[in-house]
């Protein structure tokens, strides 16, 4: 047998003709950046995840460029965030002159131990932004309480999470700002490059979509200095119909999830803690002896990727940020036995079955 790690394929052909139908709206509009299909995406989502304003973009990364910029962070500003997690991440804060400031991860969730934060705060300090890692949040009410009191920012990076919730409220509905990413392997995602913003803070709102559509107020007048981060219509038209079907995807990724959970053995699968949802961006489960066990699935035709092999503390790129290898042995570790399973609302129980199988022998 031979695995898709997401079947994006079979998720299109069980929407096609609203997805085909809705592309060709847009072909016969010549209406293809901004306009109403971005207004009307934007209205879903905000309705979706609870939040008053969702301000579509151009990408997860540039979400988290808006939402830097938005913010005013400056040269030499710190933002705490966590070493496991994709580059764009520190990269975004980097990129505006920013310095990401590392702490390490919480060993049940490998999410950013929010335990570790309080003491990385400083005077440079601008904001915290935790990354909902694999598909669940951190205790983001901690965090909160944490920024009102030395008066800073919380940026939730959605990006793997749009969907999960805690204590009842949705991820990208729990702190000033939160960006996500709609990359085609994300858990809600469109057919090219695209994201979004979410706030509740009409100013900081009016100011992203000013800054997306490079600083401009009105046609050819600008008071910023923005970039291009428009999303186009698209995509937007094909995430209406993804988000349409999405609720029901993520109670069969969880469905999924469980049942890997029963049946996997002497492998650590992931935990949620109760008051958490995860949309399972990555189930991943932690291995002795990793690269013989990757190597024997990749024989059975099962892809296991790793999310992920190098913590960002160690990256060449951020060398002069003056860390070193042993100052987040958690994430270090985590890196070194992690791996990821076949996960999507579209893979069959008999698939299910055969990677369960694979596994365990
Ligand atoms: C994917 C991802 C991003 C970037 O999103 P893009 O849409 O690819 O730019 C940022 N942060 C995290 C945690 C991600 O997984």
């Amino acid at each position: 047998m031979k695995i898709n790690f997401i079947n994006l394929q079979a998720q299109y052909q069980s929407y096609k003709e609203d997805i085909d139908r809705e592309i060709h709206a847009v072909l016969d509009s010549s209406q293809y950046i901004m306009g109403p299909n971005i207004t009307s995406l934007e209205e879903d989502l905000s309705n979706f995840v609870g939040c008053k304003h969702s301000i579509g973009c151009s990408s997860g990364t540039d979400a988290l460029i808006l939402a830097l910029m938005a913010i005013d962070i400056k040269p030499g500003d710190e933002v705490i965030t966590t070493p496991f997690t994709f580059i764009a991440t520190a990269e975004a804060i980097a990129f505006l002159g920013g310095v990401p400031i590392f702490v390490d991860v919480d060993e049940n969730t490998y999410n950013m131990d929010v335990y570790k934060v309080e003491k990385k705060i400083t005077e440079k300090t601008i904001a915290i932004m935790p990354v909902s890692l694999f598909g669940q949040v951190c205790d983001m009410d901690y965090l909160n309480k944490l920024a009102s009191k030395h008066n800073i920012y919380v940026i939730e990076d959605a990006a793997q999470s749009f969907g999960a919730s805690y204590r009842g409220k949705r991820s990208c509905n729990l702190s000033t700002l939160a960006c996500t990413s709609f990359f085609p392997a994300k858990p809600l995602g469109c057919y090219g490059d695209g994201g979004a913003v979410f706030s509740s803070d009409d100013r900081l709102a009016r100011k992203i979509r000013i800054i997306l559509d490079h600083g401009q107020t009105k046609k050819y007048t600008h008071s910023h200095i923005g970039i291009n981060g428009r999303l186009d219509a698209i995509q937007a038209s094909i995430l209406r119909v993804k988000l349409k079907n999405y609720q029901e995807e993520l109670d069969i990724r969880e469905k999924v999830a469980s049942r890997y959970k029963k049946e996997l053995k002497n492998v650590i699968v992931p935990f949620v803690p109760d008051e958490n949802t995860s949309v399972w961006a990555q189930f991943c489960i932690r291995v002795d002896n990793r690269e013989a066990f990757l190597q024997k699935c990749m024989d059975k035709g099962v892809p296991t990727p790793i999310y992920y092999p190098i913590p960002l503390h160690l990256q060449e790129v951020f060398l002069t940020l003056g860390y070193k290898k042993g100052d987040f042995p958690i994430c270090e570790k985590v890196s070194q036995d992690i791996l990821a399973l076949p996960m999507s609302a579209f893979l069959t129980n008999d698939e299910q079955s055969y990677v369960i199988g694979v596994i365990n022998e």
